[in-house]
């Protein structure tokens, strides 16, 4: 078996255990149980004030950095100009009582909220250069919030707080424009982000959006569809000043019934494939080698990546962006049996492994964890609350597979 799999793809001669044993999976929710609020008495007439003070303190933020930025660009020729910003994020998490409260402030935060950092002020990042994140496009508040452990960090905040922390936490956001939807060629949806994020949580926090207008290339209705799905409820901002309730999603969103794993959809069509007939020889050393291999490129994919729970259309370019660069490092033109080294048929080789991995991916909704410590089982289990880069445990030393015995 050990000679069938160097004759044919790199990655069994990676033969240290690589994935041998399983974390315990480390998932996104934690054990506190407490009474969600209910969306029903977080009426207009109670939100309107608290919402006010985060449109007033985000926008007043964002004018000032602008005025700064106009002051710069005084005959400053174009490629240095600093950029002038319509939107911008604020995102706190408050108590039910800390929202009765927020009409007596004065419509500004009181102290401990801009001492403490319990707000997160966003705005979009221009030339961010985030290789995953679409580097030619603007990265949006709730990408950085979601995905670069902003809004966690106020979550545990929220958590440890003595005065907060056995209170059911409201998480609000508040932005110049309605949560983004299907803008053209940006590459995600932050109302997707939000919706992944929130979606089947009810029991550990409620998400509300506050917005004023809609941007004009956002897809409103798909942008709703999404915080539907999700179980976020939106506010619009009036020209009165008062809020509408927007979106009214009475019903918890739930993440049950997951049945599909990429793992699976990649196992179960790679192994039918000529390609994989070819390199692996008998059915059970080809099972135990396809599944090897899955676990091996994901697991390189994953280890490092941001993204939690389900796919979005976000995590879904980054994982097939990174799959398509394991292929083309694992598979190389020591497939004797298959290629004799012929570039086309390597070639050949490694599109159809790339065309198995997008299909699975666009087929299934989550990553599965693998069901045993043994990395050679093709069985995985749905994860849809799962951190993605704990859902294999980090491989120990590894050997040089220059080195290792052929
Ligand atoms: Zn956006």
């Amino acid at each position: 078996m050990v000679l069938m799999m160097t004759n044919c793809l790199k990655f069994v001669l990676l033969f240290t255990i690589l994935l041998s044993q399983l974390y315990s999976i480390a998932t996104v929710d934690e054990d506190i149980i407490m009474t969600p609020v209910l969306v029903k008495d977080l009426t207009p007439k109670l939100m309107t004030p608290i919402f006010e003070v985060m449109r007033c303190h985000g926008e007043a933020k964002r004018d000032k950095i602008n005025t700064e930025n106009r002051n710069h660009n005084k005959d400053k020729p174009k490629p240095i100009k600093k950029p002038i910003f319509n939107q911008y994020l604020l995102i706190t998490i408050l108590s039910k009582e800390e929202i009765d409260q927020a009409k007596n402030w004065g419509k500004s935060f009181p102290e401990e909220f801009t001492d403490d950092r319990r707000l997160i002020f966003l705005l979009n990042e221009r030339s961010h250069g985030k290789e995953y994140y679409n580097p030619l496009r603007e990265l949006h508040g709730e990408i950085i919030a979601i995905h670069f452990g902003e809004i966690e960090r106020l979550m545990d905040d929220f958590r440890k707080n003595p005065k907060t922390k056995s209170k059911y936490p409201i998480m609000l956001l508040y932005s110049h424009y309605i949560p983004c939807a299907h803008v053209q060629n940006l590459g995600y949806s932050c109302s997707e982000e939000l919706m992944n994020y929130a979606k089947g949580r009810i029991q550990e926090f409620i998400m509300l959006v506050a917005y004023t207008i809609t941007y004009k290339n956002t897809d409103e209705q798909s942008s709703f569809n999404f915080m539907r799905n999700g179980g976020i409820n939106a506010f619009m901002h009036m020209a009165n000043g008062e809020y509408i309730h927007k979106l009214k999603v009475y019903t918890p969103s739930s993440i049950d019934g997951i049945k599909k794993t990429f793992q699976g959809e990649a196992f179960d069509c790679i192994i039918a494939s000529p390609p994989s007939r070819c390199c692996t020889g008998n059915q059970k050393n080809r099972a135990a080698i396809t599944a090897y291999f899955i676990n091996h490129v994901t697991y390189q994919c994953i280890s490092k990546s941001n993204a939690a729970r389900f796919f979005t259309e976000l995590s879904r370019n980054q994982l097939k962006i990174c799959l398509k660069k394991e292929i083309d490092k694992n598979i190389g033109d020591d497939c004797i049996q298959c290629s004799r080294k012929n570039p086309e048929s390597l070639n050949a080789t490694k599109a159809f492994f790339e065309l198995c991995f997008e299909k699975s991916i666009e087929d299934s909704q989550v990553l599965g964890k693998p069901r045993s410590h043994n990395q050679y089982d093709p069985n995985w289990v749905p994860c849809p609350n799962c951190n993605w880069n704990v859902i294999y445990e980090p491989p120990g030393p590894k050997r040089n597979k220059d080195n290792l015995k052929k």
